[in-house]
């Protein structure tokens, strides 16, 4: 299959290149680098397999030959970064969906769209199913990343019902692992690089808001399985096992040995108190269930920050 990937330099992006190259399959990797970095797919430079554009998606897309798929997933995706980029995120979020929405129509490929557990906002449903329609305030700091990824599966539905576009959407979890940039401002990214450099790790509020962590081969596995089933409505990925950030921090102290204590800061505005995946829909249309244990994939991540670390020195 000839495939393009938008935001393909990025942290999930840059996993999929790898796994959809590993599969034999041709890949167009598009980014405009504003959170992604080169470094993540430079291994693949020299594959002829491998084409590597430099694009804004917000833009119009120009893509010569074919295409199987396109799949989208270019889009600021830390709380940081989306505060930091606002207008982008709503602009990749909205324009480059709906430009990623038309080429695919347009080359008669299949679309795949990145939306987020952001789109239950704070939820008041636990754990929260598909067919919960969320929670968000749409003009909270989060808005910007949360309105924007809702609006991105409400045109993605309407080219599947209106075009007969054959279209997937993940909802996608915390996901966590190599390449999630040091300063990407989240949680997992911060405590490992807060530990490895023996600094106070930060936890906003109290600690006791809980997430549940994936970690990044799962959710690639779960991607892959949706390419080949054809279901049109969002399927949640994510890994079932909520805990605290408080727990977390516990767990990353004793898994780098650092010396860190820990520091608490103000919470940000609007940050949602849980957060947990039903994957009822993913176990049953995929037989899909996340198989890597926090503590295994929190070694994975570890490991990397450290050579990160000492190639920095
Ligand atoms: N968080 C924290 N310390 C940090 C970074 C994040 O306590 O240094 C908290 C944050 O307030 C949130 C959770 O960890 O409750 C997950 O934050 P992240 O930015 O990773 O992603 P989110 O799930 O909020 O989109």
């Amino acid at each position: 299959m000839k495939v393009l990937i938008t935001g393909a330099a990025g942290f999930i992006g840059s996993h999929l290149v790898d796994r959809m190259l590993n599969d034999g399959h041709e890949v167009i990797a598009m980014d405009n680098l504003v959170t992604g970095t080169i470094a993540n797919i430079a291994q693949h430079q020299s594959n002829t397999r491998f084409q590597f554009i430099f694009h804004n998606v917000s833009n119009h897309i120009h893509v010569v030959g074919h295409l199987d798929w396109v799949i989208h997933f270019a889009s600021p995706a830390s709380p940081i970064d989306y505060l930091d980029l606002p207008i982008e995120t709503l602009k990749v979020n909205s324009l480059g969906t709906h430009n990623t929405l038309g080429l695919a129509l347009a080359k008669g490929a299949k679309y795949f769209l990145a939306s987020t557990s952001e789109v239950y906002g704070d939820p008041e449903q636990h754990p929260q199913k598909e067919s919960y329609w969320g929670n968000v305030n749409p003009v909270g700091p989060r808005g910007v990343y949360d309105e924007s990824k809702r609006f991105a599966e409400a045109i993605t539905m309407a080219y599947n019902k209106k075009h007969d576009l054959d279209t997937r959407i993940i909802r996608i979890f915390n996901c966590y692992g190599p390449r999630l940039r040091a300063n990407d401002g989240r949680v997992v990214s911060n405590f490992i690089d807060q530990a490895l450099r023996n600094k106070p790790l930060t936890i906003y509020g109290t600690g006791e808001q809980t997430r549940s962590f994936q970690y990044v081969s799962d959710l690639v596995e779960g991607i892959v399985r949706l390419l080949g089933v054809k279901h049109h409505e969002p399927v949640n990925l994510g890994n079932p096992q909520e805990r605290t950030v408080l727990e977390l921090a516990e767990l990353i102290k004793e898994l780098t040995g650092t010396r860190s204590e820990i520091e608490f800061k103000p919470l940000p505005t609007d940050d949602p108190r849980r957060r947990l995946p039903d994957i009822t829909k993913a176990k049953t249309l995929l037989d899909w269930t996340p198989g890597v244990e926090i503590r295994d994939g929190l070694k994975q991540t570890i490991a990397w920050y450290k050579e990160q670390l000492a190639v920095a020195k």
